[in-house]
C-alpha cells in the first residue's frame, strides 16, 4: 500500500522489529522502516511492503523526514552498546519533543540513564518492555513501557492498538516513570526461567524418574493444560513433547543438548533481587541450573565419578502425575509470589509507585507467562493493593496449602532418586521459611556476636547485646 507519511519510525529490522513494523502497518497505521544493513529493510519491503502502509528508508535521513512530528521512533535494537550507538546517531539530527521508545531488553539503569540524558536534550524517551517473542510482536505483544505519562499519553493509544488483547483489554499500560517498564519486564523474564525451569524439572521427574515415554508426556502436559497450569509455556511444551526429529524419527527432546543459554535478563533479576535484599529464590536457582547445564562437558567427566543414586525410571508412577501437577502449581505461586514482591520493593526503591495489578493484567496476553493464573494474581490485588505477598491471598494460600501433601513427596522423591529438582526445593524450603515463626537465625546471631562482637538482639528484652563467649560470660549492652 503506497503512503508517504508514517506515524511512526521503527529502527532494527530483526524478527523483533520485522513483526512489530507488519502488526502496526496491518492495522492501516503508516510506519516507516529502517536497518543499519540496508538489505534487511529492502528484503522485508519486497516481502511485506503490501501488508500495509510500509515505507521503507535507506538512510536515517530519510526516516526521519516521512514520519510526523513530534516524531515517534521505536527501536528494536541489540540490547546494550548498539542501542547507545542508535541513540548517539539520532540525537543531534531530532527536533525538541521528539520521543524515542526503546522496545529492547534494556537493562532498567541503562533506561534511567537514556531517558535523563535526552531529556537533557528536550527529547521524550520511553523504555517499554515487550514480550512475545516474534509471534506476539506480529499479532500482539504485551508492551511494559515506563518514561513520562505525558510521552505516554501521546503514544499509548498506538502501543495499546498493536498490544494483545484480553477480554478487550490491552496487554499494555502505562507503568511508571523511567526504568520502570524495563524493570517490569526483567522480572517478567525471571519469572519466566523459573516457570520453564519447574516445568523442565517437572518433565525429568515423570521422564526420567518414572520412565514414561514422550508421547504419554505429551498428553500429560496437555491435560494440565485444560487446568489451572493453563498457559502459553505448558500449551507449548506437550507440542514440544509430541514432536518428533525430522532426520531420525526420535523425539525431538531427546536430540537436544542438555545446555541451555541465556541472555541475562534472568540473571539481572537474580542480581537485582538480592541488591534489593528480596527472596527471588526460585527465578535465582532456575539462573544457577541454567549455569550447570551449561557445564557440559564438566558433568559427562563427574558423571562416572561422583556416586549417588542414578535416576532410571523407578519411580513409581501411581499418583506421581498428580503429585508432580500439584508440586508445579504450588512452586509456581511462588515463583510469580517472589517476582512480585522484588516488583514491589524495586517500586518502593525508585519511587515508581508501580501497580501490580495492572501488571498483572497486561501479562494475562501476548507475553511468555501469559496463564490464566494471571487472572488471580490480578483479583488478589484488586481486593488489596498493598498486599505484602501474594502466598497471604485465599486462593494462592488454599492453593499452596492443597498442593503441598503432593510437593513434599515429590520432592523427597527426587531426593531419593537423584534427580536434581533446585527450584522445586528451593520454592519448598522458602515456603517452610517464612511460615516459621521461628528461624535458626539466632545460632547464626550468636556465631556472628561470637566471632565478631556483632551482637544480638533477646527475645525477653529491648535493646542489643553482645556476651563476653570466651572471656567471663557476662553479657553488655551494646547501642
Ligand atoms: P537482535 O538480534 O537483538 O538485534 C538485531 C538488530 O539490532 C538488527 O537490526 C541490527 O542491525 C541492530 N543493531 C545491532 N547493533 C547495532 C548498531 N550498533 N547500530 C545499528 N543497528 C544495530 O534482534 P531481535 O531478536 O529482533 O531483538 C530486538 C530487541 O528486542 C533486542 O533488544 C532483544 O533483546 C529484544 N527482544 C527480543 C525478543 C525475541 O524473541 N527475539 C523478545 C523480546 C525482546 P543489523 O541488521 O545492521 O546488524
Amino acid at each position: 500500500m503506497m503512503t508517504d507519511r508514517a506515524r511512526i519510525g521503527v529502527i532494527g529490522m530483526a524478527v523483533m522489529g520485522q513483526n512489530l513494523a507488519r502488526n502496526i502497518a496491518s492495522r492501516n497505521i503508516g510506519v516507516a522502516v529502517y536497518n543499519r544493513t540496508t538489505e534487511k529493510m529492502t528484503s522485508f519491503v519486497e516481502e511485506h511492503g503490501d501488508e500495509g502502509p510500509i515505507i521503507g528508508a535507506e538512510t536515517i535521513e530519510e526516516l526521519l523526514d516521512v514520519v510526523e512530528r513530534p516524531r515517534t521512533l521505536l527501536l528494536m535494537i541489540t540490547a546494550g552498546a548498539g542501542t547507545d550507538a542508535v541513540i548517539d546517531d539520532l540525537t543531534g539530527r531530532l527536533d525538541d519533543g521528539d520521543i524515542i521508545i526503546d522496545g529492547g531488553n534494556a537493562h532498567f539503569e541503562d533506561t534511567r540513564r537514556r531517558e535523563r540524558d535526552l531529556a537533557d536534550r528536550g527529547l521524550r524517551f520511553l523504555g517499554a518492555g515487550i514480550s512475545g517473542g516474534e509471534e506476539g510482536a506480529l499479532h500482539g505483544p504485551s508492551i511494559m513501557p515506563g518514561g513520562t505519562a505525558e510521552a505516554y499519553g501521546e503514544v499509548g493509544d498506538l502501543l495499546e492498538t498493536i498490544a494483545a488483547q484480553v477480554d478487550g483489554t490491552p496487554c499494555c499500560t502505562y507503568l511508571g516513570p523511567d526504568g520502570a517498564g524495563h524493570y517490569t519486564k526483567m522480572v517478567h523474564n525471571g519469572i519466566e526461567y523459573a516457570d520453564m525451569q519447574l516445568i523442565a524439572e517437572s518433565y525429568d521427574l515423570l521422564r526420567h524418574g518414572a520412565g514414561l515415554s514422550t508421547d504419554e508426556l505429551a498428553d500429560v502436559f496437555a491435560e494440565w493444560n485444560s487446568g489451572d497450569l493453563e498457559s502459553f509455556l505448558i500449551d507449548i511444551t506437550a507440542d514440544i513433547l509430541g514432536t518428533q526429529d525430522p532426520r531420525t524419527g526420535e523425539p525431538m527432546v531427546d536430540v537436544i543438548l542438555d545446555e541451555a543459554s541465556q541472555k541475562g535478563t534472568g540473571r539481572w533479576t537474580a542480581q537485582l533481587a538480592l541488591e534489593l535484599g528480596v527472596p527471588s529464590t526460585a527465578i535465582t536457582e532456575a539462573v544457577y541450573a541454567r549455569v550447570v547445564s551449561s557445564r557440559k562437558a564438566e558433568r559427562r567427566d563427574a558423571s562416572s565419578i561422583l556416586s549417588g543414586p542414578t535416576p532410571g525410571g523407578g519411580i513409581a508412577c501411581d499418583g506421581l502425575v498428580d503429585d508432580v501437577r500439584a508440586a508445579l502449581y504450588a512452586a509456581k505461586i511462588i515463583a510469580y509470589a517472589q517476582g512480585f514482591e522484588q516488583l514491589a520493593a524495586a517500586s518502593a526503591e525508585y519511587g515508581w509507585d508501580l501497580d501490580l495489578g495492572d501488571i498483572a493484567t497486561i501479562w494475562r496476553g501476548g507475553c511468555i507467562i501469559r496463564a490464566k493464573f494471571l487472572d488471580r494474581i490480578k483479583q488478589a490485588f484488586d481486593a488489596d493493593a498493598d498486599l505484602d505477598n501474594l502466598l497471604l491471598a485465599d486462593y494462592f494460600r488454599d492453593g499452596v496449602a492443597e498442593g503441598q501433601a503432593a510437593w513434599r513427596r515429590v520432592v523427597g522423591a527426587a531426593v531419593d532418586h537423584g534427580i536434581a529438582v533446585p527450584a522445586l526445593t528451593s520454592a519448598l524450603s522458602y515456603y517452610d521459611g517464612v511460615r516459621r515463626e521461628r528461624l535458626p537465625a539466632n545460632l547464626i546471631q550468636a556465631q556472628r556476636d561470637y566471632f565478631g562482637a556483632h551482637t544480638y538482639r533477646r527475645t525477653d528484652d529491648d535493646g542489643s547485646y553482645h556476651l563476653r563467649w570466651i572471656a567471663d560470660g557476662g553479657e553488655e549492652p551494646r547501642d
